[in-house]
């Protein structure tokens, strides 16, 4: 890492807005939101549904534009950019993992890792030898050759998490990511998040309702009236 990269946020928001127009009705659905995301910091978005969560996220991932205010990924404001370069920054600093896993059903999970490296322009055999190291990793070394529907919910989230980090991501931006788990499942999932943060030093946000497992993450945010704010 290059130095002072750890004295800025991985990601910020400053001051976001974000309305829905449908019809004659407006929704604000963010009004001023402020975050800071850090290296190897953990932090948990819980709030009720329809409050903004995915909405925050998308907005953090680059996959949606704010109305208002700015998102600055290691320090750099993104709403100047061209779509190359934003999507350029999605491919290579930013991770994504859903509440569905959205594997590829007709790819092994060993491909369905390898393909966000492919696309970033990895030769093959560099994408199979880190592919084959993140899915063992987070123990599925014995299931590469699996495809999505010849795993278990937890295998195939596994894969999700092995995918979103295999171009070593800065930021991790997970939506309800246990959501659909057993709770036994949910926790193995967690842990292998967990993990990545501390040993990947990975900016970590996930939306979650399951306040048992935000209570083991390093911070804890809200979403009030459109506003980020802080639990504890
Ligand atoms: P959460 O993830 O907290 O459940 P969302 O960010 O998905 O909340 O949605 C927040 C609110 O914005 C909801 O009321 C939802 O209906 C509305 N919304 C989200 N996306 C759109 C959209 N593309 N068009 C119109 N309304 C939307």
């Amino acid at each position: 890492m290059e130095q002072g990269a750890e004295d800025v946020p991985v990601v910020y928001l400053h001051e976001i807005k974000r309305q829905y127009t449908q019809g004659a009705t407006t929704l604000t659905i963010l009004n001023g939101a402020k975050l800071a995301l850090w290296a190897g910091q953990s932090v948990a978005l819980v709030a009720p549904s329809g409050a903004g969560k995915s909405t925050l996220l998308h907005i953090a991932g680059l996959l949606e534009s704010p109305d208002d205010g700015e998102v600055y990924v290691g320090g750099t404001p993104t709403s100047g950019l061209s779509d190359i370069d934003r999507t350029q920054i999605r491919r290579t600093d930013i991770g994504f993992v859903y509440q569905s896993h959205r594997l590829l059903p007709e790819f092994s999970a060993l491909e369905n890792v390898m393909l966000p490296q492919m696309i970033r322009g990895l030769k093959r055999s560099e994408t199979v030898k880190r592919a084959t190291e993140i899915l063992a990793y987070l123990g599925l070394g014995d299931r590469i050759k699996h495809r999505p529907a010849e795993l278990s919910g937890g295998e195939q989230q596994r894969v999700a998490i092995a995918r979103a980090v295999a171009n070593a991501p800065r930021a991790l931006l997970a939506d309800e990511p246990t959501g659909n788990l057993d709770p036994n499942t949910a926790d193995h999932v967690f842990g292998a998040l967990m993990q990545l943060v501390k040993a990947t030093r990975v900016a970590m946000l996930i939306a979650t309702h399951n306040m048992e497992l935000a209570g083991r993450m390093d911070r804890r945010v809200s979403l009030v009236d459109g506003e980020v704010v802080e639990l504890d």
